[in-house]
C-alpha cells in the first residue's frame, strides 16, 4: 500500500475503494484485455476527502511525484459506496 500526505494534511493511500480512481485513456481501453495488463496501464488518481483535490499520478514507478489539480470550489462532491444520494431522482 502506498501512501501521502495531501497539502491539505490528510492522509491519502491507494487502497482506498471510495477516494481512489484508476482511470485509461480511450485509446488504450480493450475490454477484451487481461485485467492485470490493462491495470498496468492505468493511471491512478487519489482524491482527498478533506479538500477535494486530485492527484494525478500520469507515470508509473518509485519516486513519480503526482501532479496536482485543484477544486476551486474546495467542497468535495458527495458519494456514496451504497449508491444512496441525496438526489431525488426522476421527476
Ligand atoms: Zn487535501
Amino acid at each position: 500500500m502506498a501512501s501521502m500526505r495531501c497539502k491539505c494534511g490528510e492522509h491519502l493511500r491507494d487502497d482506498d475503494p471510495e477516494w481512489t480512481l484508476t482511470v485509461f485513456r480511450f485509446g488504450e481501453f480493450d475490454v477484451d484485455e487481461e485485467s492485470a495488463d490493462l491495470l498496468s496501464r492505468s493511471t491512478d488518481i487519489w482524491r482527498c476527502r478533506n479538500c477535494d483535490r486530485l492527484w494525478a499520478f500520469w507515470q508509473r514507478g518509485s519516486g513519480v511525484v503526482p501532479v496536482e489539480y485543484v477544486n476551486p470550489l474546495k467542497t468535495p462532491i458527495a458519494t456514496s459506496v451504497e449508491g444512496t444520494t441525496e438526489e431525488s431522482g426522476a421527476s
